[in-house]
């Protein structure tokens, strides 16, 4: 990002021989969507209405409902059926400038059901002009056939997923969700430490409901990432500035589980952590894949500036997925991702906030995705 007047008038696609007239246009990187849960079956809208009436998550799991609804659903769904829904879902994303996406298996829960997952995913980065990169994350939550025996599927994770997926090269990432009730942070490090020996980058889903030290044990294993963060403490923040940990901060899903509490963006950023920003879309707690509008969340709700929030989906965003040399800005020997607003400020992206201002996408050079609308 940088003032008009440094920027050509013009996109030149070096690459091609076009040239895209730009005039009265803003023209920022590709976005990056550096936390989703992308490639799930069924959505949960009864859920939604359940808790403007006031049930409570534990009411909804009760009636069937939360994570265990999808991962059913999910291993019902067969591979045709997950790529055509994963395929309309990143049209849409790519719509609202989204030209590289991080997605998580997870729904799956079963060596062969986070494996047909994954493989999905594989297969959605190869036909979309978007990028998608993997992340096993068999740790999401524990399935109902190991319901009291947490020990045993912390063992299949480590002794039989994580082999599996790195043997078959599907994931860069391994990420769990560290939370009460679900995994330790002492689970959350063995499952973690198994990812690195195969190979993998690590993320961590951390302090979202509770302060337990997440942060804390991003910063100790090197984490690209620490995701969600709402309680992180003092020490888990300084810890993970001396350490280059990301902190990936998903306002949207603090904002549609009305929690009434935000991840302390700015004072991550005084501590000297990179803020990145992302959707975290999924269809319990964020059913949105819109980084436009979690860039409003971001600036009304946290207080970062519009230009804090664009470097969260860019540039802090690439460098959550370890692909700061590749995109996230533009620049020389990067790869060309753009995406042309119809404003003509890059604030506008956050302040004009419920509509799509795309004009074009430009993935690799190509002009991938234009708006009917926009002429
Ligand atoms: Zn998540």
């Amino acid at each position: 990002m940088g003032p008009s007047h440094q920027l050509s008038r013009q996109v030149d696609l070096s690459s091609h021989p076009r040239r895209v007239e730009a005039s009265g246009k803003t023209v920022l990187p590709g976005f990056i969507d550096s936390h989703t849960h992308l490639a799930f079956a069924g959505t949960r809208e009864m859920e939604f209405e359940l808790r403007l009436q006031g049930a409570t998550y534990q009411e909804i799991a009760a009636k069937g409902g939360g994570i265990k609804s999808t991962v059913q659903k999910t291993r019902q769904a067969g591979k045709e059926e997950l790529f055509a829904i994963g395929k309309r879902r990143l049209d849409q994303m790519l719509s609202l400038g989204t030209t590289t996406v991080e997605a998580k298996s997870g729904y799956g829960l079963s060596v062969e059901g986070e494996i047909k997952m994954l493989e999905v995913l594989r297969d959605l980065d190869r036909a979309h002009p978007a990028d998608v990169v993997p992340t096993f994350m068999g740790a999401h939550e524990i399935p109902p056939e190991y319901a009291g025996r947490k020990d045993d599927y912390v063992r299949l994770v480590i002794e039989e997923m994580i082999p599996a997926v790195a043997e078959k090269k599907l994931a860069v990432f391994c990420d769990v969700f560290c939370e009460e009730g679900v995994f330790s942070p002492e689970d959350s490090r063995r499952i973690l430490e198994a990812g690195r020996r195969y190979g993998l980058e690590v993320k961590i889903h951390a302090d979202e409901l509770t302060s337990l030290g997440g942060a804390e044990l991003a910063a100790e294993i090197g984490a690209a990432s620490a995701d969600h963060l709402l309680f992180a403490s003092e020490k888990g923040m300084e810890r993970m500035a001396a350490r280059g940990v990301v902190a990936t901060l998903l306002p949207g899903t603090a904002f549609f589980l009305f929690l009434g509490r935000y991840a302390p963006a700015r004072k991550m950023m005084e501590r000297g952590v990179t803020v990145a920003l992302a959707s975290d879309f999924n269809p319990g707690s964020c059913m949105t894949q819109s980084l436009p509008l979690i860039t409003t969340l971001a600036c009304t709700q946290m207080r970062m500036t519009p230009a804090e929030a664009i470097l969260g989906i860019t540039l802090h965003a690439a460098r959550a997925l370890k692909k700061e040399e590749d995109i996230g800005s533009l620049e020389p020997g990067k790869q060309a991702d753009i995406v042309i607003l119809d404003i003509p400020d890059y604030r506008h992206l956050s302040y004009h906030f419920g509509i799509n201002h795309v004009w074009k996408v430009v993935k690799k050079g190509r002009v991938v995705w234009e708006n009917p609308s926009l002429p």
